[in-house]
């Protein structure tokens, strides 16, 4: 134990880690990250890796930004926090309302800020139930979501989410929600059907479940444009056309969480430019700050502000917020985010990069080891399976991808697993140099785990 550093004693004594294996935490240490340089982070030892996942989905301009930094001291000296309950406000919550409210599709005009993007989420159910019921529709509550989507920590947001692991042992769902198939044309498209059948057949799905049970009881659609956590799943031809109509057909609103999609990612501002969504609620985290504070937004249509004036005069409050809902530092950061992403027209960058990002990707496709390669713009993923021909997956998930992960870290590279699904999420500012590092530090990775899951007879 005397080998440990002071932050790796205090971790191990005292922090509860979140998505970790606790027991196993204890034994295998953590990684201290101190410093970051561009798409580089560095540990305490002075190790660097490339971050190839941005954090967690959300470092777009990187862990240098200096403009990033001085906006938030500027903000921190002029005015350090105040609240926006009670008709206060500060120049930064509304100045980012605005901005936001013109970036975003449609008649998005209104924005409710939160810290994370489960509050947002969180911010969203309790939004459209309160809308429902301003509109003399109390039955109108149940959420369509899907399998394997990610929407979230909280109580709600996890019953949204479509991941077992976060319903088992919790007592989830807590919330009126039922889970669709997810859009995941290699795990569920049938053999000879094609990706517009796919997605013809889920939005027959969709439209026997709204009958099923009732319209006047679903309140709203939601899902990532891009489905991200759940294993990086671009969306089957046709699909969120096919949805989106069901949705209006039976009244049903379409909430699209942005989380990871908004602000490049995908080589469109938004997530529902590229699909051609027109939604009634649209969720914005992440790369919104740079994740440099925390901060998300959730941006409501006229129509549904409208309810919310009225039932709010009716009843004296739009009753829900939080302490830090409009924080002025977070703000201030986001505004001087989106002024970099827009000067440096990083969303064209991302069309710039994405051919060659999705070439590499696409090459370990011939792999023995790899099932299916997947990605969009700046986001892909690599599918290892036990067997490439039937694409059966591992008899113990996570294993060989737990060992891709912790083995990258010793070629320089920070990438996720997802079970045995490995993520690749590069910041928006990443060159086609950092690129070929990225892939050609996972070529490393791969021939290691190719010995290891022979030796582990994974095969
Ligand atoms: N929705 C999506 C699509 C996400 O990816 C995430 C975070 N990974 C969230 C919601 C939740 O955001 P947060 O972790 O900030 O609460």
């Amino acid at each position: 134990m005397n080998t440990l550093t002071a932050t790796a004693r205090n971790d191990l004594a005292a922090l509860i880690h979140p998505n970790t294996n606790l027991a196993q935490h204890q034994e295998i240490g953590p990684l201290v990250i101190t410093a970051g340089d561009g798409v580089q982070v560095f540990d305490e030892q002075g190790n660097a890796y490339i971050e190839a996942m941005s954090g967690l989905w959300s470092v777009a301009l990187g862990f240098s930004e200096q403009r990033l930094v001085d906006a938030a001291v500027e903000q921190l000296r002029q005015l350090p926090y105040y609240h926006s309950f009670s008709h206060k406000t500060n120049a930064p919550a509304a100045a980012l309302a605005a901005k936001l409210a013109e970036l975003a599709p449609g008649d998005l005009n209104h924005v409710f800020f939160t810290n994370s993007g489960s509050e947002a989420n969180d911010s969203v159910v309790k939004m459209v139930w309160y809308v429902n019921n301003a509109l003399g529709k109390p039955a109108k509550k149940k959420f369509i979501s899907r399998q394997q989507a990610y929407h979230g920590a909280t109580v709600a947001c996890a019953s949204l989410s479509g991941i077992p692991s976060m319903h088992r042992d919790f007592d989830l769902p807590a919330i009126p929600v039922h889970h669709l198939t997810c859009p995941n044309f290699y795990r569920f498209g049938r053999p000879g059907e094609t990706e517009e059948a796919f997605s013809a057949r889920l939005a027959d799905e969709l439209e026997h479940y709204i009958l099923d049970e009732g319209p006047e009881t679903i309140a709203a659609f939601i899902g990532e444009p891009v489905m991200a956590a759940g294993g990086v799943i671009p969306p089957p031809q046709g699909y969120w056309a096919a949805i989106q109509a069901v949705c209006r057909r039976y009244d049903i609103l379409v909430v699209i969480d942005e989380i990871i999609t908004g602000f490049g990612r995908l080589g469109t501002m938004f997530g529902a430019e590229l699909y051609g969504i027109q939604p009634d609620i649209m969720v914005l985290s992440k790369q919104l700050t740079s994740s440099y504070q925390p901060l998300a937004a959730v941006l409501v249509s006229d129509a549904i502000h409208d309810v919310l004036l009225s039932q709010s005069q009716r009843l004296g409050a739009f009753a829900h917020g939080l302490t830090c809902t409009g924080h002025p530092v977070a703000t201030a950061v986001a505004l001087e985010n989106i002024r970099i992403i827009e000067e440096r027209d990083l969303v064209g960058q991302v069309q710039r990069l994405a051919p060659e990002f999705q070439r590499r990707l696409r090459e370990f496709a011939d792999h023995p080891l790899v099932g299916d390669v997947r990605g969009i713009g700046l986001v892909g993923a690599i599918e290892l399976v036990a067997n490439k021909a039937t694409g059966q997956p591992f008899a113990q998930p996570g294993t060989l991808g737990g060992y891709v992960f912790r083995q990258a870290h010793k070629h320089g590279l920070i990438i996720r697993a997802i079970y045995d699904t490995i993520a690749f999420c590069p910041p928006l500012i990443c060159t086609q140099a950092d690129i070929e590092a990225i892939f050609s530090a996972f070529e490393r990775t791969l021939v290691d785990a190719t010995d290891w899951a022979r030796a582990q007879n994974l095969l």
